[in-house]
């Protein structure tokens, strides 16, 4: 979680640039005030479990982002933390099938599909690698990002936009790929 505060905080100009193409400009500062409160939170009180820890971030994200991507990335991590339960270690496959789960959540949540021009099209890819290694996980999820750029938005404030949200890279998708590097770097 820290390394992915580290990204967000490095990336934000980036994410928000994104945002500012095809949303309300706010991306990258709604993932920076989400994740600031997440670290800060962790450091106060740290689960003793990965599934804790997730589902107290998620908790985190939810109550401190306004934006479409807090109730959607609380529930990805809220969700994967509950599925992972109280295990005090977690394997990789566990992590992959958790982590599809709370993917699922957020699809059922934000009734978006592969395709739709979000977050999902760089998790669903990413989930489905992270059978293989963290680090093909991290790939699929930068090639589902940029695979967003020709895609017309059909879910959130991008699908206002209509056929003028084609040509951009999604916000959602970008920072899901970043926050995947993140988990990715941590594991090697
Ligand atoms: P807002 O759109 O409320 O300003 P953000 O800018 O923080 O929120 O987040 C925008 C991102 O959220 C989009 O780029 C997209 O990836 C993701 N998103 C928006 N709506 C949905 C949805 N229904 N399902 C999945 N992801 C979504
Ligand atoms: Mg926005």
């Amino acid at each position: 979680m820290y390394a992915m505060a580290a990204a967000v905080d490095r990336e934000a100009g980036r994410l928000t640039d994104l945002d500012s193409a095809i949303g309300d400009a706010d991306h990258g500062s709604n993932l920076q005030r989400g994740f600031a409160a997440v670290s800060a939170v962790l450091e106060k009180e740290t689960p003793d479990t990965p599934g804790g820890v997730l589902t107290l971030a998620g908790r985190q994200l939810i109550s401190t982002v306004g934006g479409a991507s807090g109730p959607l990335y609380g529930t990805l991590l809220r969700r994967t933390g509950k599925e992972l339960g109280d295990a005090g270690a977690v394997s990789r496959q566990e992590l992959a099938s958790a982590l599809g789960t709370g993917v699922g959540a957020v699809a059922q949540l934000g009734g978006a599909q592969a395709g739709d021009k979000t977050m999902l099209d760089a998790l669903l890819p990413a989930v489905d690698a992270l059978g293989s290694s963290f680090h093909a996980a991290r790939e699929a999820a930068g090639a589902g990002a940029l695979a967003t750029v020709p895609l017309q938005a059909r879910k959130g404030r991008a699908s206002y936009l209509g056929e003028r949200s084609i040509g951009h890279q999604d916000p959602g998708a970008t920072s899901a790929a970043l926050l995947i590097g993140a988990l990715a770097e941590v594991a090697a």
